[in-house]
């Protein structure tokens, strides 16, 4: 087979592409699966629906690179609008990204999987062992101490101060020179993503990978005969369609585009498509210092406080990081109208900030769905006009005790940067806030926090075609065959069982890899 990545400017028309294997998607999951199902000498297609990108096209620009390397520009969020849903559309998926925290699936979370799901493949040794390799392949290390930027030596200190759990935490980086720019792709080819490491490896073993072409709809044949019907979008909105004939499909869409495929192709019977979305909520407060703070510059997320991981006793709780405070986040999140607030966020380089991830699922572990993803009735937008048809529904509500873990959360992070010199800590909720004293920080508690009255965004969709023995509680076995289509395969954080409580790549990739091993492939 030919080596080819094939993007809108090289693409010769044909109707028809035949693959053993057809993977959707080229982010965490699509990418290590093409590199080890082509090394076990299967023909492999990927087709990917966002843009080829490398190096050059990373400009850092925020107003261009934006819309071009996120789902929905960046602005894809739940019907109510109350949760921005981040995710990457590009070539490498969400890894072209993110913000390269690389941590193992916690032990208690693995537990839970072995006893609740009956997972036992994927017990704390077997997934130990993947854990390892992938996080080598992806040179995973610690972040050095001595490059903290200033807010994550905020986080470090002022929780050190206070006597929560710290540490300098792991990241999948070579030779990071600290620009702060990870969300809109790295400039210098430091971080170790899907497109330098899995995809590298896949193409260099032979596959055929279609960027800017949408998978629209799987048309199940049989076992080893399926049919997917690919979108390749040209210059100018216009497109050409094609055919993928292939004996296996691997649906690596992501957890919100993989339940819509399967839905629109309706492969959904006996299972749960779609249900039991997890999210990882998200909200943070904005400390301001005297001292410039420069959020946009540095290594991002190097430090994670997670003292209250287990707050519920029950392995559910929250964790606490930094983020890569890009000016396109800061603008949407700051607190504020008007005048006033622009003024304010001239001060961005005095501000500190500090998110709080919670694990959700609190309210039942594992059998209530808080979120959901599917079709609905609504208005599309195509080439300026707007139709009447069906489209993506996202909806997700916070459990009582997530929120509770959440607002928990945003108290320790207000002391934490009160602690380490913030003059004012300002909460993200509609009712501003503008705490000067930790006395006051469990001020929290008591505003308003219901959908839209607290920012929330997510960049960790899990769960909507999840793992395990019971073909009416999930979707796919421990191979991530679907129970239902045999010779359909879902491969990314769609699989994950319950929330992992900690950043998902690693969780992703790993249970992808484990999957592959004990396939018959
Ligand atoms: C801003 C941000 C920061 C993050 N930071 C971290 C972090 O620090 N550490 C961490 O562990 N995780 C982080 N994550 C999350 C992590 O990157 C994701 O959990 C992981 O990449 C998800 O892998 P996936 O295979 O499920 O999907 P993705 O990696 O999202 O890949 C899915 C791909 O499928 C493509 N696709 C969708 N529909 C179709 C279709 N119909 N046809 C063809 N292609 C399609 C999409 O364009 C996309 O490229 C972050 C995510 C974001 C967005
Ligand atoms: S911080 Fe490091 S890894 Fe992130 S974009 Fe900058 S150089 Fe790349």
């Amino acid at each position: 087979m030919n080596v080819l990545l094939i993007t809108p400017e090289t693409y010769h028309p044909s109707s028809k592409v035949e693959a053993d294997v057809c993977i959707i998607g080229s982010g965490a999951g699509g990418s290590i699966a093409a590199a080890k199902i082509v090394k076990k000498g299967y023909s492999v297609v990927i087709l990917e629906k966002g843009p080829y990108v490398n190096q050059s096209d990373f400009t850092q620009r925020q107003k261009e690179i934006v819309p071009r390397l996120y789902e929905g520009s960046g602005a894809q969020a739940t019907d109510d609008l109350s949760m921005a849903i981040l995710q990457g559309s590009v070539y490498g998926g969400s890894t072209t990204v993110n913000w390269m925290t690389s941590l193992a699936t916690p032990d208690y979370v693995l537990d839970q999987w072995v006893n609740q799901f009956k997972l036992n493949e994927y017990d704390l040794g077997s997934m130990q062992r993947h854990s390892k390799e992938v996080s080598e392949r992806l040179k995973v290390h610690r972040v050095d101490e001595l490059s903290h930027n200033p807010q994550n030596l905020m986080l470090l200190k002022g929780s050190e101060k206070l006597g929560f759990h710290a540490y300098t935490s792991y990241n999948n980086s070579v030779n990071c020179i600290g620009c702060g720019h990870c969300g809109l792709g790295c400039t210098y080819n430091a971080k170790q993503d899907m497109r330098l490491t899995y995809l590298q490896d896949a193409l260099s073993q032979g596959i055929e990978i279609f960027t800017s072409t949408k998978a629209s709809k799987i048309k199940y044949k049989s076992s080893s005969k399926q049919v997917i019907h690919a979108v390749m979008t040209l210059e100018n909105d216009r497109f050409i369609t094609f055919e993928v004939h292939t004996e296996k499909t691997i649906v690596s869409a992501s957890a919100i585009a993989t339940p819509l495929l399967l839905q629109k192709s309706k492969l959904t019977a006996g299972g749960t498509v779609g249900k039991h979305l997890q999210l990882h909520p998200v909200s943070g407060v904005f400390g301001i210092f005297e001292d410039k703070m420069y959020p946009t510059s540095g290594i991002p997320q190097s430090v994670v406080v997670d003292e209250y991981l287990n707050m519920d006793g029950n392995g559910y709780g929250f964790w606490l990081e930094t983020p890569d405070l890009e000016p396109f986040l800061a603008g949407a999140y700051y607190p504020g109208m008007g005048i006033e607030r622009r003024e304010e966020l001239k001060q961005l380089n005095n501000m500190g900030v500090i998110i709080t991830l919670v694990r959700d699922g609190a309210n039942g572990k594992s059998t209530v769905s808080n979120g959901e993803v599917k079709w609905r009735r609504g208005f599309n937008l195509q080439n300026g006009s707007f139709s009447l048809g069906l489209v993506p529904s996202i909806r997700y509500k916070i459990s009582k005790p997530d929120l509770r873990h959440l607002l928990k959360g945003l108290e320790v992070s207000v002391k934490i940067a009160l602690a380490s010199g913030a003059k004012r800590v300002l909460t993200v909720h509609n009712q501003k806030t503008d705490i000067r004293n930790t006395v006051d920080a469990k001020i929290v508690h008591s505003l308003p926090s219901g959908p839209n009255q607290l920012g929330m965004f997510s960049a960790h969709p899990t769960g909507t075609s999840r793992m395990g023995m019971d073909t009416k509680s999930s979707v796919v076995d421990q191979t991530c065959e679907m129970h239902n289509y045999p010779g359909v395969f879902v491969m990314d954080g769609s699989i994950v069982p319950t929330a992992p409580g900690v950043n998902p790549m690693i969780t992703i990739l790993s249970m992808v890899s484990r999957a592959i091993e004990i396939g018959e492939w």
